[in-house]
């Protein structure tokens, strides 16, 4: 597990394709940009050139990665895919870094993958007994493998993807390229978000629709779950979806992960957290003098309660913006002092008042007694804190950090504890019953597992991670243990 206090982000996934000419590297860079929210670990893009595929990929931001020279350098071409990751399973290496290029007997495909599966470490562990050889630790691996063991069988790259479809279980968006080819699948229960738009005639893939404006592309569809697109020198081809009883669009896309001017499955996240934030008003009001959020996740939500309540908002913590994210550094020293650095409290907005402070989920625990103490500090009477999502309660196995519910305040502690612990007057929870609520008139069923332990898929019976990732004195620890 990632030893760090949010839930993070899994990956962004983009890919373009243009009718004629070229012109595609600008493109994937600002794509990238606009998803870094998604994955800040690594990034990389793979462009095609007249049927050669080159990839370009490293550890770091989309603008430490892809630097003026590097840029220069680039040959643009005609179809591309571009990936910005934060590793849920497999290591920080370059290794693991996407998009993985694979070379093979009948051609060479670029591959992209946002999300977890769930039968990964038995699928692996299938291949190697059959002789495959593995060069990363990520799932992202065993489908590219999947994908080109399938196409030695089958007739075309988009039939080999169907193919896999019905091998590989989980949360996968994949964006895909080959020589001629760029295709774009969504798992059946369609974990994650997957977006297609246009710019003329030529078509975009995203994790987000705020990939596409930041291109210029105008959104044309949510890519449904369980379907697959191919863009082709034929043309657009939908294939429809695997069957699919549509139950698994992580909610928290709408409470965190996703940035509030993407439209995720139709539904606005900006909207959707809005709304988070007049549901936790009503259920859980507070007497207070200023609604403040924490940045930046908690602030449209805030903006919600404030509307709901009346209770004026205020701007009462501040982001530094241009430090890295605090799960970047490895040292726990080094991550409590970036903790203080990276935010800070408004004196004028809270000195003397009694405030509500709205940010989206509590993980662990710490950051949230940090900025409480913090506001203490800056001389705020009374601190109340609502979160815009329930108890994070349970592990996740669909593209998110958190795999360990042992480490989760909320699976130790009675609310009241939680209350003590963080060091709040009082806190409060968006009901489960209220999460539905979030789609608005969108009837939307999706994955709630993390609060109630319900997945819309059984979880993995063993997570590959745990082959790779877990130091040999860790190991002899479990087995002494068991
Ligand atoms: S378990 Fe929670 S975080 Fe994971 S996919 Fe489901 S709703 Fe999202």
């Amino acid at each position: 597990m990632h030893p760090s206090d949010k839930l993070h982000e899994e990956c962004g996934v983009f890919g373009i394709y243009r009718r004629e000419g070229v012109g595609v590297v600008d493109e994937t860079y600002h794509a990238l940009y606009a998803l870094q929210h998604r994955g800040q670990e690594s990034c990389g893009m793979a462009v095609n050139v007249d049927g050669v595929i080159t990839c370009h990929k490293d550890i770091g931001l989309v603008t430490d990665v892809f630097t003026k020279d590097r840029m220069e350098k680039i040959t643009d071409g005609r179809i591309a895919v571009g990936h910005c990751r934060y590793g849920t399973t497999g290591s920080l290496n370059t290794a693991n870094a996407q998009p993985l290029l694979v070379n093979h007997l009948k051609g060479a495909m670029a591959l992209c993958h946002n999300g977890n599966l769930t039968n990964a470490a038995f699928l692996r562990e299938r291949y190697e007994m059959s002789g495959a050889i593995f060069h990363a630790t990520s799932d992202s691996e065993v489908i590219a493998y999947t994908i080109t063991q399938q196409r030695l069988r089958c007739a075309s790259i988009e039939e080999a993807v169907r193919a896999s479809m019905e091998i590989i279980e989980g949360a996968y968006c994949l964006v895909i390229m080959s020589a001629t080819k760029l295709i774009a699948a969504r798992d059946p229960h369609g974990f994650r978000p997957l977006c297609m738009g246009r710019i003329g005639e030529d078509i975009v893939f995203a994790s987000e629709t705020c990939a596409l404006d930041a291109i210029g592309a105008t959104f044309v569809r949510d890519i449904q779950p369980g379907e697959m697109v191919v863009v082709s020198p034929k043309g657009l081809e939908a294939y429809p979806p695997l069957v699919s009883d549509r139950k698994g669009l992580c909610v928290f896309e709408y409470i965190y992960f996703a940035r509030p001017d993407s439209v995720v499955d139709g539904v606005s996240v900006h909207e959707a957290r809005l709304t988070a934030g007049r549901l936790l008003a009503r259920s859980h009001p507070v007497e207070a003098d200023v609604v403040i959020g924490a940045p930046d996740s908690g602030l449209d939500a805030a903006l919600g309660y404030s509307y709901e309540s009346g209770i004026p908002y205020g701007i009462g913590l501040i982001k530094n913006k241009y430090i890295g994210r605090t799960f970047i550094q490895p040292e726990q020293k080094q991550r409590a002092a970036s903790v203080r650095i990276k935010l800070n409290a408004v004196t004028a907005t809270v000195k003397d008042r009694r405030v509500v402070l709205v940010d989206d989920s509590i993980v662990r625990g710490t950051t949230s007694a940090r900025v409480v103490r913090m506001l203490r500090e800056a001389g705020a009477r009374e601190v109340h804190v609502v979160f815009s999502a329930p108890p994070f309660r349970h592990a996740c196995y669909f593209g998110t950090d958190v795999d360990d519910e042992g480490t989760l305040i909320a699976n130790q502690h009675t609310e009241e504890e939680i209350c003590r612990i963080i060091g709040a007057d009082s806190i409060g929870f968006l009901r489960m019953e209220d999460l539905d609520k979030l789609t608005g008139d969108v009837h939307l069923p999706m994955c709630k597992g993390c609060f109630n332990g319900e997945y819309p898929v059984p979880p993995p019976v063993r997570m590959q991670k745990h082959r790779f990732e877990i130091p040999l004195s860790r190991q002899k620890e479990n087995e002494n243990e068991e």
